[in-house]
Parts: C-alpha cells; structure tokens; sequence
C-alpha cells in the first residue's frame, strides 16, 4: 500500500578541465503519504563552496553577561504567566525553565530553556535535559488543555543555533497550543484520514513496517517509538521519529517521553559526529484531548548548516518559494550513519 515513488533523469554537459562528456543523476521522490517531492543529486554535495573556510565560532558561542537565559539573569529577564494560569509563573524541571515566549506568534506561546549552560555542541544534550524539558512542556500542555479546550494543536519545536533561525543561542525550545493545526499539519492529518479509509490501517505504522522490512532507511527503535530515515526528506539529514501508541503530544506518558528523549540524544549524537552542529526538531501532532486510530504522533529532525560566519544556507528558491528540497545527502546513507548510534 505504501509506495515509494522516484523518477531518475540525466543531465549531461561537458565538464572542465578536459571538457568530457559527463552525465549527472538527478533523482525524483515523493513522500508516500503527501507526494510532497524532493531531488536529490549528491555530487551537489561536491560543489565549491566560496567564503566557507572552517572558522572560530567563539564569538557566537561565548556567554554574554546579559543572555536572558541564562540562570544568572533567568529570574529578571524572563516574563512569567499570569497567576490564573500558572500561580509560580514559570515551570521547572532540573534545568529547564519555562515562561511565555516575550513575543508570541500564537495565543499560547512559551519557550523553554534545556540546560543551564549558555551554549552545548550536540553531543552535550544528555537524556535528563531532555527528559525534564519534556516534562515542562507538558504539564505546561496540560494547563492549557485544562483552560482553553479551542486550543487543541500542540507544537513541541527546537530551532538550534542560529543557522536554524534562532535568535538566542542559548539552548531553548518553544511550546505552542493552537486553534487550527498548521498547512502542513492539517495535510498529513487528512492524508492520513484518506489512507485509513482506503487502506484500513494507520499509515505511519504501516510506514515503520515496511521500512523495517527493507530496511535501507530503518534506524532503529526502542519500547515507544520507531526512528527512520525520510524517503523524500524536505531537509538535509531527516529523521522522522514515529511513535507506536500515541497520537498526540498530551498522549505521551512518562515512559513515552523518557524513551523519545532517548532517541533525540541519540540522533544528535550521530548528527555531531556527520560535522552538524545546528538543527530544527519539530513534532507533528494530532489534536488534544482524544486517541485518533488513524494518525501516530511523529517528529522531524533535520540538520541545518554548520556554524560559522557567512555559512552558506540550504533554502534557497526551491525550499522557501516552491516548497521542494534539494537534497545533498542520500537517505539511504544518512540511516547508515546514524545506526551506528542506535
Ligand atoms: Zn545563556
């Protein structure tokens, strides 16, 4: 039922030096569920690339005195919730520290820091930080769940370092509650509906499944979920996480959330040791409130460009105005890479 559509074209052109005849393959895929497609051509990956030279990121990664997230300045530069939602203003687990976000995009809004220490390279996330985030955004869910039942569609999301659009480097995710779920949420919710209704099954199972069957893009798994690479990835290095048994964030019990930080740590650990630095992590999650028997919660991970001035980005035209990825890095190897770490 899950089909794994791709279309391979040549692109032939004389190269220099000697001007021989070389032939390109350009790859064509499209997700099985929302036929959303990418390309891949992973000789791109070879192309020269001008004012790129490894360089030192101290500068950016040093602490500055007034970093609002820091422990020393968390208490004075951070805004608290109103006492009718939260009466401590702020949520707390080991070392994170969630409050609203100070310039919200969405009704409930808040961002929460991971770890005391102003900067961490990807291998320095360990699975308590993680875990206690996790634990914060829910019960930070929880109450919003509780007040306001319009605001059914939560977003667990990590933008990290500023390659990946944060503005502070300081390690910290963000916390949102909607009304309507996003475009591209909304999509994977219907498609998944459709295929349910024409299959008879839950698609993202059906995907784990078959994946472990052909096992090219399976990662691996623990009790709660399954880890795999993505067949048309919408990001360099994508990692879908997919759970067995919940379909949304406020689903997740504490063994849910123990094993999903277990295998963000893990997936970080293998991005650190491909050279990545920076990423974005986002769940997709249906709504709160009830079990849906046709959609499992998942996750994406995707690297974003290595740290360092004038770092070349990776949207361009493609990604940001026709919403189609160009790929550099096979996701056949990527599942290779990162199942050393699994
Ligand atoms: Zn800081």
């Amino acid at each position: 039922m899950i089909e794994f559509a791709k279309v391979l074209r040549h692109s032939e052109l004389l190269a220099p030096p000697a001007f021989e005849r070389d032939s390109q393959s350009i790859e064509y895929r499209q997700d099985p569920l929302t036929g959303v497609r990418c390309r891949l051509n992973v000789r791109r990956a070879r192309r020269p690339r001008q004012g790129q030279e490894p360089a030192d990121i101290s500068q950016v990664i040093q602490k500055p005195s007034d970093c609002p997230f820091c422990p020393e300045n968390i208490e004075q530069a951070t805004p608290q919730f109103t006492a009718d939602l939260c009466p401590q203003g702020r949520i707390k687990r080991g070392q994170s520290c969630l409050f609203p976000n100070l310039f919200p995009f969405a009704e409930h809004h808040a961002t929460a820091t991971l770890t005391h220490d102003h900067f961490l390279p990807l291998d320095g996330f360990h699975q308590q930080l993680l875990e206690d985030n996790l634990s914060a955004a829910a019960e930070y869910l929880a109450i919003v769940h509780r007040r306001d039942k319009a605001a059914r569609f939560p977003l667990y999301i990590w933008n990290h370092l500023p390659p990946s659009a944060a503005s502070i480097v300081h390690p910290h995710v963000q916390i949102l509650v909607e009304r309507r779920p996003t475009t591209y949420q909304r999509r994977l919710l219907a498609a998944s509906g459709r295929y349910f209704r024409k299959a008879g099954s839950n698609y993202w199972q059906d995907l784990v499944a078959e994946e472990r069957r052909r096992g090219e893009r399976y990662i691996g798994d623990n009790r709660s979920l399954s880890v795999i690479a993505s067949y048309a990835p919408q990001g360099n290095r994508e990692v879908q996480i997919i759970f067995k048994e919940a379909s949304n964030l406020l689903d997740l019990d504490e063994r849910q959330t123990s094993d999903f930080a277990e295998a963000v740590v893990k997936v970080l650990r293998g991005y650190h040791r491909m050279g990545a630095s920076s990423l974005n992590l986002s769940t997709f999650s249906a709504a709160m409130g009830h079990r849906l028997e046709h959609y499992s919660l998942n996750a994406k991970i995707i690297s974003r460009p290595t740290l360092q001035p004038f770092y070349k980005n990776d949207a361009g035209f493609l990604e940001r105005l026709h919403y189609e990825a160009d790929i550099e890095l096979e996701p056949e190897a990527l599942a290779r890479a990162l199942r050393a770490h699994f």
